[in-house]
């Protein structure tokens, strides 16, 4: 054989193919989420075991004082640099516990590393007995544009099985509050399938809910298990059992059928939003990198997904000794990123072929023919011409569908993505 020098490479690859420089110097549109884990009282639904965080000033006072920390240490770091936010959001727990002082100083932190007053979305959660008008007022003048309040049901009765803290009553008046003060769009979180409940009980909460014009709903159906309280007392007989999950799919149908006839839009599984408010942390942590600050937040950021430290003492200790509060992540090779998205596209209803094809490089088909002809059989999902949706059977079922894909990871996702990666 004869062997012939056509020329040094010294570069990788030695092709180039057209590109706009505003791809490579964009910022990624990313949404930051700060966790406050503590609540006054245990919701008896609960499934974040957040019985050892129950809320005290003296906690409070130690743990803002970390947040504000690691802010700081992720600036050194140049967590902010690449990233545009677009989105802020306060979960928990309940963060609007926050002490006017704490609230105004982890914005005040914010705002010396990110504008934001850019950002389309500024939201905090908070229980109906927690907004008052001063809070909404301090709220909106901190940059606050959305807020989020846990109903569940308009039902007393139920509100008082699954202990939150306030009735409807109380929540009618903190909507009416947000709303007279500035904040209007409003999200209100709803459960259904509560123990001895039945879809018409359903139908008159949701209905109550949609007559206020309330502009985003989200609607969980309830999963008990044995962190909750409500799971022991349903076992000991306190209170009745849960319909079957077969009826999963009649609940499905009446929420869908009720919101859309009311012109809400259905964003994700559970969230439906008149048109213009959408939940955008949803559509941004999904499309572009999250950045969570505070304990338990998950991050996914430049190729990683990690956490940070979920137990108190240990974030704040950590942090006393100026730590970045992280010890478990991991790097995302293609692959990952590729099961991620497959994984997470039953919660956002459904995935665009296109969109696949230009984020991986590859079909969707050529990685993932077998699962999605299974789900379309089995009627899962269905197929049009750029995209794959969730039937209603779909989204009753969809851990089941998103569990699909995760199973390719753990069984054969090796052999076949070796094919078209370099990875091992
Ligand atoms: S408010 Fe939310 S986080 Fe707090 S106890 Fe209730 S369900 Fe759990």
């Amino acid at each position: 054989m004869e062997f012939k020098n056509i020329g040094a490479i010294h570069n990788y690859p030695p092709y180039m193919k057209s590109i706009n420089p505003i791809n490579i110097f964009q910022k990624v549109p990313s949404a930051i989420f700060i966790n406050f884990p503590f609540c006054k009282k245990i919701c008896a639904f609960c499934a974040f075991n957040l019985d050892f965080n129950i809320y005290t000033e003296e906690m409070e006072e130690r743990y803002v004082k970390a947040l504000i920390k690691n802010m700081h240490l992720l600036n050194e770091s140049g967590a902010f640099e690449s990233v545009d936010i677009k989105s802020i959001y306060f979960g928990g727990g309940t963060p609007n516990l926050l002490s006017d002082e704490s609230l105004t100083s982890i914005i005040d932190t914010l705002n010396l590393y990110i504008n934001l007053s850019a950002a389309e979305q500024v939201c905090m959660e908070a229980t109906t007995v927690s907004i008052n008008k001063k809070r909404v007022e301090l709220l909106r003048s901190l940059g606050f544009n959305r807020i989020s309040m846990g109903l569940q049901s308009t039902d007393d009765y139920y509100l008082k099985m699954l202990k939150v803290q306030g009735n409807y009553s109380d929540f009618l008046t903190a909507y009416n509050t947000c709303m007279d003060n500035g904040i209007n769009n409003v999200n209100v979180d709803m459960m259904y399938r509560l123990p001895g409940q039945e879809v018409y009980h359903w139908e008159k909460s949701l209905s109550e809910v949609i007559s206020l014009g309330v502009p985003h709903i989200s609607v969980y159906s309830l999963l008990l298990n044995k962190e909750n309280i409500l799971y022991n007392q349903v076992r000991n007989g306190i209170y009745p059992e849960q319909q079957s999950e077969y009826e999963e799919v009649k609940y499905k149908e009446v929420t869908n059928e009720l919101l859309s006839d009311s012109l809400y839009l259905h964003n994700t599984i559970d969230e439906f939003g008149l048109v213009g408010y959408e939940n955008v942390y949803n559509k941004y942590s999904w499309t572009g990198e999250t950045i969570g600050i505070g304990a338990g937040a998950t991050s996914v950021s430049r190729n990683y997904v990690y956490d940070s430290v979920s137990a108190i003492d240990e974030y704040i200790s950590m942090l006393d000794n100026s730590e970045i509060p992280i010890k478990h992540g991991l790097k995302m090779t293609p692959y990952n990123k590729m099961i991620r998205h497959m994984t997470l596209f039953p919660y956002y209803l459904n995935i665009d072929k296109t969109g696949f094809t230009s984020e991986f490089g590859y079909p969707i088909s050529a990685f993932f023919e077998k699962e999605l002809y299974g789900l379309i059989q089995e009627g899962f999902i269905k197929e049009l011409e750029n995209q794959y949706y969730l039937t209603l059977k779909g989204e009753a079922y969809a851990p089941y569908v998103s569990r699909c894909f995760l199973d390719v990871e753990q069984k054969e996702a090796h052999e076949r993505m070796k094919f078209f990666f370099d990875y091992n």
